[in-house]
């Protein structure tokens, strides 16, 4: 195997939000760092498209940030980036009948909140799955309850721990991902990657793109890496002081990556956590008929206060095959985005994708009582990205299973002050988003340069 002479202090496997950041604070902080990345570009699950004929970027992967995630929206400000504040109206649809959605925060919290009740009287975890069917919800509420578990969690309801969302009730305050504020990048996620790639300093930090790691041998203060091009080619491997592995659990659970030795504690880790599954689809129309005046008359009740007046931002459809959709609020553009977490994310994922544009658009319909036909005449273009068939994500992200709520951190542990972890997985906190995947990434340059320095 060739190698090359010069040994880094830190080799990170990945080049999504945490590897970059990680990559950054050790290149300022004066340490040889070599990043390999596997896919030709930079960004991971972020994948930002600009289309000349959108109006606005497009996201096919991460798209909000949720609540005033710190570590997302400093970047933002750093990089002098437009952050766009959603407006929260969040309406039900029903075969074309829009209503606000009035108290659904509320049922979130008070769901987690009797979770964290239940888990303490039970003494033990278990799935969400045995609280929604066990009476205490029912009616609508108890399927809005389900289709969120599922949209936001990207989760399937009998393996997400129960636990998990009851911790999120105990450090319920405005900065939960779920409650408060959500806002876009205005110029694209893209450009938090951007701002913090040029950060890497070029005499110390060294990016390879296009190379797949293959294993790591290690021993205390040292690692060597073997690598392969995208075609499956041998590149040179490289030596290192520390390894830092960002890379996706499904990916790291796939074993694609081979640790020699092993680390069996890593695997118990693993398997406490789960990979979602998402489908997302963005539609562009030619024009943003959901604005127009009557349109929304007709859909929405005259007398109604709450949201009269404003765009349409997200809605709602439990039971419709695709039951969220959103607008680009506070833009106003062509572009609907279609979304669905969980088994029914997994069964879209399943159809050739003719047919999981045929399904959504007949979703659509449904939730906006507009012909499918129509939509179809209307409709100039389409995109989607299948994180699920995607080698180098294996799903869309991460969230914790039954008797979990310990693994993101086990995870995270380094081991031997040589082997390093960080992504998003590894942040209990802001698992299955940008904000803990960053906060992940600078967490583990602290632990490296506690070491080497
Ligand atoms: C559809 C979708 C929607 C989302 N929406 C949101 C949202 O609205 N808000 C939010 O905050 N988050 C959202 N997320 C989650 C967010 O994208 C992730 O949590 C975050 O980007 C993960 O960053 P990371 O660095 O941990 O992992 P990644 O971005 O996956 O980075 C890991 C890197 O490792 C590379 N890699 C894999 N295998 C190898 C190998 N063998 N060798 C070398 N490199 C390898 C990968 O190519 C990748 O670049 C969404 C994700 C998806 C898929």
């Amino acid at each position: 195997m060739p190698t090359d002479r010069k040994r880094v202090d830190a080799v990170v496997l990945g080049a999504g939000a945490a590897g970059l950041a990680a990559a950054r604070d050790l290149s300022q902080a004066g340490l040889r760092v070599t990043v390999i990345e596997a896919r030709p570009r930079v960004g991971g699950r972020i994948l930002t498209v600009h289309d000349p004929r959108s109006p606005v970027p497009i996201e096919l992967g991460a798209e909000f940030v949720h609540g005033e995630a710190p570590e997302t929206l400093a970047v933002a400000r750093a990089a002098g980036l437009a952050v766009l504040e959603l407006p929260d109206v969040h309406e039900v649809a029903t075969r074309g009948r829009f209503r606000p959605m009035g108290d659904f925060w509320h049922m979130i919290e008070r769901m987690n909140k009797d979770l964290a009740k239940r888990v303490s009287a039970r003494g033990k975890d278990f799935p969400v799955s045995e609280y929604l069917e066990s009476g205490r919800v029912s009616g609508p509420s108890k399927g809005m309850l389900r289709s969120f578990v599922e949209g936001f969690y990207a989760a399937i309801p009998e393996r997400i721990s129960a636990k998990s969302l009851a911790e999120e009730a105990e450090d319920g305050d405005d900065e939960s991902q779920i409650e408060g504020k959500q806002f876009r990048i205005g110029n694209g996620n893209d450009a938090l990657m951007k701002w913090l790639r040029d950060g890497l300093d070029p005499e110390r930090c060294d990016v390879r793109l296009s190379t797949v790691a293959q294993s790591i041998r290690w021993k205390r203060g040292r690692v060597s890496v073997t690598c392969q091009g995208a075609d499956g080619t041998e590149l040179p491997g490289l030596t290192a002081r520390t390894a830092l592995t960002t890379l996706p659990i499904a990916v790291l659970k796939a074993g694609t990556l081979k640790f020699d030795p092993a680390m069996p504690a890593k695997q118990r880790a693993l398997a406490l956590l789960e990979t979602g599954q998402i489908f997302k689809i963005v539609l562009r129309f030619r024009e943003a008929f959901w604005e127009d005046a009557d349109f929304l008359k007709e859909r929405r009740e005259p007398s109604r206060g709450d949201g009269v007046g404003k765009s349409v931002n997200f809605l709602h459809a439990p039971g419709t095959e695709l039951p969220t959709w959103w607008t680009a609020a506070p833009v106003h553009a062509p572009i609907l985005t279609g979304w669905v977490g969980g088994v029914a994310a997994e069964n879209l994922l399943a159809e050739e994708p003719a047919s999981r544009l045929e399904r959504s658009l007949v979703a659509l319909s449904e939730v906006l009582a507009v012909p499918r036909r129509e939509l179809e005449t209307q409709l100039e273009a389409w995109t989607s990205h299948d994180w699920r068939a995607d080698p180098f994500a294996r799903g869309a992200y991460s969230y914790i299973g039954v008797n979990g709520t310990a693994a993101p951190r086990a995870l995270g542990r380094p081991v031997d002050g040589t082997l390093f972890f960080a992504g998003e997985a590894t942040n209990g906190e802001q698992i299955g988003t940008v904000a803990g995947a960053i906060a992940s990434g600078r967490r583990a340059a602290r632990e490296i340069l506690r070491v080497l320095q």
